[in-house]
C-alpha cells in the first residue's frame, strides 16, 4: 500500500518556478499534464511551452528536486502531445504576466489567426497604440514591444 497524495504531487510540481517568467509558475503555465501512480511510483508530465524554449531541461530539474525535497520518488517527463497551448495558461497566471510587465497572450477562445494580426495592448497603460520591435525577445517564446503612449517597452507572449 502507497500512501503518496497525488494531489499533494501535483501541488509541489504546480510550485515551481517558470525559470524565464520571475513570479510565474508552471502551474500558473497549465504545464502540469498528469500525475498518475503506476506500479507503486508516482509518474509527473510535463508539457514544454514554446518549442525550443531552453528552460525545458532546467524545468524538468527544478520539479525533480521540489519532489525529492518532499521525499517523493517520481518519474519526471516532457511529453509533446498534446502540444501546450496559451489557452492552458491560468487566470491567474495571465495576471502574474500581465503585473510582470509581460503582455499576456489572447484569452482562451478568441482565435489565434485574428489575434495575431490585432495589436497587442500595453501591460501597463492597455493602450494598443503598441509596436513590435522584433520577432524575439530575450527567449524564443516571447517578443519585444514598445508602447507608444507610455513610451514603455515590453515584452509579449506569443499567442498558440
Ligand atoms: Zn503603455
Amino acid at each position: 500500500m502507497t500512501t503518496v497524495d497525488l494531489d499533494a504531487v501535483r501541488e509541489i510540481a504546480a510550485a515551481v518556478d517558470d525559470p524565464e517568467l520571475p513570479h510565474v509558475t508552471i502551474g500558473d503555465l497549465g504545464m502540469v499534464r498528469t500525475v498518475a501512480l503506476d506500479a507503486g511510483r508516482v509518474h509527473v508530465t510535463l508539457t514544454p511551452t514554446y518549442t525550443g524554449c531552453p528552460a525545458t531541461e532546467e524545468i524538468l530539474a527544478d520539479v525533480r528536486s521540489a519532489l525529492a525535497a518532499a521525499d517523493i520518488d517520481a518519474e519526471v517527463k516532457m511529453v509533446m502531445s498534446p502540444a501546450w497551448t496559451t489557452d492552458w495558461i491560468t487566470t491567474a497566471g495571465r495576471e502574474k504576466l500581465r503585473a510582470a510587465g509581460i503582455a499576456p497572450p489572447a484569452p482562451a477562445g478568441e482565435h489565434p489567426t485574428v489575434m495575431l494580426d490585432l495589436p497587442v495592448a500595453c501591460p501597463r497603460c492597455g493602450s494598443r497604440r503598441t509596436r513590435r520591435l522584433g520577432d524575439f525577445g530575450a527567449t524564443a517564446c516571447k517578443a519585444p514591444f514598445r508602447c507608444e503612449a507610455c513610451k514603455e517597452p515590453f515584452e509579449s507572449f506569443k499567442s498558440l
